[in-house]
């Protein structure tokens, strides 16, 4: 996917100031950065969803997964799931439910479900619908720490069988640094730092991962590329 010279402005704000990159099909990018540093504009951008200056290819696709699960109320689990499927899928919705740790809850709402089986409902359909790219808007941020490193293990499983490219937007150091094969941060609207994550998977997620304090020091300001 690439990002060549894209500017974003809303009126007197620039979201975006000239973003040039290249990510690398088939693997994790985090993106992180302060509030307000452009980060779901760029992913927003990426899925066509707002107009912006400059050019963004390659993307394909796209699956979203946002940080509430955004389910449809009236449908149940796997209506749910079905529903982002094509007509003529050969993909199981079921054993999807079942890979999230939700067998059983097929004819379950969303309204019956606790935070953590919602969102994981939500990731479920993220990978079933067909897709080139991923785009995860902070997917864990609401979450307590157990159902974090859960899911976050869970995102992994889902994404080594696919292997389709991920953009993956979070505030938190650690979650970049379990998930990501790269890391990018954003100060308002420009790449200050970006740096490869060398760690073999799977990551510990209770073992600060050595990349974490470049990280910190690029979000606090200390360095800058
Ligand atoms: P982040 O995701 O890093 O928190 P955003 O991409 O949401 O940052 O926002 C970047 C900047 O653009 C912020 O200053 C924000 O206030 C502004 N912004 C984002 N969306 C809009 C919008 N729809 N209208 C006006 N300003 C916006």
């Amino acid at each position: 996917m690439k990002f060549a010279e894209v500017s974003k402005q809303y009126g007197a704000v620039t979201a975006l100031d000239k973003i040039t990159l290249e990510l690398e099909e088939g693997k994790i990018t985090a993106l992180l950065g302060e509030s307000g540093a452009g980060k779901s504009t760029l992913l927003n951008a990426a899925a066509g969803l707002i107009p912006f200056a400059g050019t963004i290819e390659g993307v394909g696709k796209v699956s979203y997964l946002f940080q509430s699960a955004k389910l449809l109320p009236n449908l149940t689990l796997i209506q749910n799931l079905r529903f982002v499927l094509p007509a003529k899928s050969e993909a199981n919705a079921e054993e999807m439910l079942a890979r999230v740790g939700l067998s059983g809850r097929e004819k379950s709402y969303p309204h019956e479900l606790s935070g953590g089986e919602r969102q994981r409902v939500a990731i479920a359909r993220a990978f079933l619908f067909p897709h080139d790219t991923l785009l995860m808007d902070e997917p864990f941020s609401s979450l307590d720490l157990a159902l974090k490193k859960t899911l976050v293990g869970l995102v992994y499983e889902l994404w080594l069988e696919k292997k389709s490219t991920v953009v993956f937007v979070t505030h938190d150091v650690r979650e970049a640094a379990l998930l990501s094969h790269r890391g990018i941060v954003l100060k308002k609207g420009r790449v200050v730092y970006d740096a490869p994550i060398e760690e073999p998977f799977p990551r510990d997620f209770f073992r600060p991962q050595p990349v974490e304090s470049a990280f910190v020091k690029a979000l606090t300001g200390e360095t800058e590329c």
